[in-house]
């Protein structure tokens, strides 16, 4: 039997493997853009991190997330990121009351 393979992905936070649905990616677009990128299919260079946690504000807080995206991080950007994530887990609390 072929098993299935759980593409795995590293969050820049806390620098450990995880299945990418438990991530969210952070994408820097071609105009050099940072954007939340809840898809996982906008084109650019991209970033993993936690979506539970506060692996986000870590890893804008120790710098990962520029170095990864390659990108310098304006306060403006980190604080819509934040906000972005914030919605992201609000939708998805959302979703499991409804169930
Ligand atoms: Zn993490």
């Amino acid at each position: 039997m072929k098993q299935k393979k759980i593409p795995m992905r590293m969050c820049v936070g806390c620098r450990e493997m995880k299945p990418k649905k438990e991530l969210i990616r952070v994408v820097r677009s071609p105009e050099g853009v940072v954007t939340m990128d809840p898809t996982g299919k906008k084109p650019g260079r991209g970033a993993y991190v936690c979506q539970a946690g506060d692996c986000l504000s870590r890893a804008i807080r120790q710098r990962q997330l520029e170095r990864q995206l390659e990108a310098h991080l304006s306060p403006e950007t980190a604080e819509a990121l934040q906000k972005a994530l914030e919605e992201i887990r609000a939708r998805e609390e959302a979703t499991v009351q409804r169930e």
